[in-house]
């Protein structure tokens, strides 16, 4: 079996093995797209884009059946006008949180009403577009905001809908999660104040008592002080736990959470928020034998729970808003490598591999691009898996790192795979799942060049965005 064929499954829909063992997409080989479009290079599958995006609005909207449901796109994950157009297609919002940002989705021709502003230190400017073009949300996220809103509102003689970012106490990602009154980050407005940190009240079963712990929340006050502003539209509260969250249940305790709150404010103002944005960090399968998230069932859970506790309250449901930004590109994506060196290390004896083995030597791969085009690797520890693209190959699997080009010995891509040990200079590496969070946090380390990002589809291939040439580097630099 070729070393591809076992981790298929990991590259977007329209990959295929073709006749020559090569991997293709749509019927262009790698070796057809690096020869065009160059090496390093990032692939999208923008019709898996789409199928994705479209499969996330109507799951969300058939699991909370009755109730509106919004869902916006997390642009951070990798935003280009070709990608805002898709998701607007499919009923998308787009959240944004900079100017860049911004202005990538108006220029794509984005309605202010289909966007959203996100961040916890927004700028006068940003304020002011998202004000001016009429943004269908701005995410408020911390006290003194509410004044610098209505102020601009107020001169550019409109109004401007809101959101409170509320900081639940639920943190999660990756595998496990937390729930702690703790707030030592610098999102949101706590939910329960530091002296409410001993006594949790119970979410699960929301009595009296919990109201009344909650008529002190630290939240509930900025959004009392939010209803005052006649500029202010006060739409609804918002929370956003983690990414790459497998937990599920971490989801419905933060929910829960936000409904005894919207019932606090209803108790103490006559107010009912008619909106709860319950975020984002739907994780997805970066490696072989990681269990993918069900999210048509995991949505449906949420829906029930939270369908049950608005119950319970005597509470209308609010609508409900969600905003994945990984489970929508990330496998739709993938990186292409060029290998140059390599070299095989004899390892100190008592050294094992992951899995428990004893191994004696590891192989060096390095390719032409690395920590400037993934940084999450070298950031915090994000595991890929790797393929050999061009070719299938007979040869022994062996253990390999693959590397980058930086001058930093922690610019790993891939710290531990078995690939066949014929690899060699001129071989393509393929790195699925970067689709999110790779191009939007590349930098230009050592003048490293932005790769270009590639759209594959049944239409063929296209450059969604350029590759950096030199001589844009050279122009940034005024002598
Ligand atoms: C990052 C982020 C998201 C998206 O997170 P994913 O893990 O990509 O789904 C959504 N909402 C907010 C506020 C975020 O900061």
């Amino acid at each position: 079996m070729s070393d591809i064929s076992k981790s298929m499954a990991l590259f977007a829909k329209g990959s295929a093995i073709n006749s020559h063992g090569s991997l293709e997409f749509y019927g262009t080989s790698v070796q057809d797209l690096l020869e065009k479009y160059g090496s390093p290079l990032y692939v999208v599958d923008t019709d898996e884009v789409r199928e994705r995006a479209q499969y996330f609005v109507n799951t969300a909207t058939e699991a909370f059946h009755n109730t509106t449901v919004h869902v916006s796109y997390a642009g951070k994950a990798l935003l280009t006008k070709r990608l805002v157009r898709i998701m607007l297609e499919t009923g998308m919002h787009i959240d944004t949180c900079t100017m860049g940002e911004m202005r990538i989705a108006l220029a794509a021709g984005a309605p202010g009403r289909r966007l959203v502003l996100h961040g916890n230190n927004k700028s006068y400017e940003e304020l002011e577009l998202a004000i001016r073009e009429d943004f269908d949300k701005i995410v408020v996220d911390e006290p003194q905001e509410p004044a610098r809103i209505a102020a601009i509102a107020k001169r550019l003689g409109t109004r401007a809908r809101v959101m409170l970012r509320v900081s639940a106490g639920i943190h999660a990602g990756g595998h496990e999660f937390i729930s702690t009154a703790h707030e030592d980050q610098k999102f949101g407005v706590a939910l329960l104040s530091p002296t409410q940190n001993q006594t949790v009240p119970d979410f699960d079963n929301v009595s009296r008592e919990t109201l009344e712990v909650l008529r002190t929340s630290p939240a509930l006050r900025v959004l009392q002080e939010i209803l005052k502003y006649p500029e202010l539209e006060l739409v609804g509260i918002h929370s956003h736990i983690g990414s790459n969250i497998h937990d599920a249940d971490a989801f419905m305790q933060a929910a829960k959470r936000m409904m005894a709150l919207r019932k606090t404010l209803y108790c103490t103002d006559a107010y009912t928020l008619p909106e709860v944005d319950l975020g984002g960090g739907y994780s997805v399968a970066y490696l072989e034998d990681e269990d993918s998230m069900d999210i048509a069932l995991e949505l449906q859970k949420l829906a029930q729970s939270v369908k049950e506790t608005n119950a319970q309250l005597g509470m209308p449901m609010p609508v409900i808003s969600f905003e994945p930004g990984r489970w929508i590109i990330a496998p739709t994506g993938c990186t292409l490598y060029t290998v140059g060196t390599t070299k095989t290390v004899q390892l100190p004896d008592g050294t094992y591999d992951s899995k428990g083995n004893l191994i004696h030597q590891r192989r060096y791969i390095s390719v032409d691009g690395g920590m400037s085009d993934n940084i999450r690797p070298a950031l915090y520890g994000a595991e890929y898996t790797a393929v050999l693209a061009n070719r299938t190959s007979e040869s022994e699997p062996v253990l390999s790192r693959i590397v980058g080009m930086h001058c930093e010995s922690g610019d790993i891509l891939v710290h531990e795979r078995y690939l066949p040990q014929d690899i060699t200079r001129g071989d393509i590496l393929a790195i699925p799942l970067t689709g999110a969070y790779g191009r939007t946090m590349a930098s230009n380390y050592n003048q490293a060049l932005f790769p270009a990002v590639v759209a594959v589809s049944k239409q063929g291939s296209s450059v969604m965005l350029r590759r950096q040439t030199i001589e844009d580097l050279l122009e940034y630099d005024q002598d």
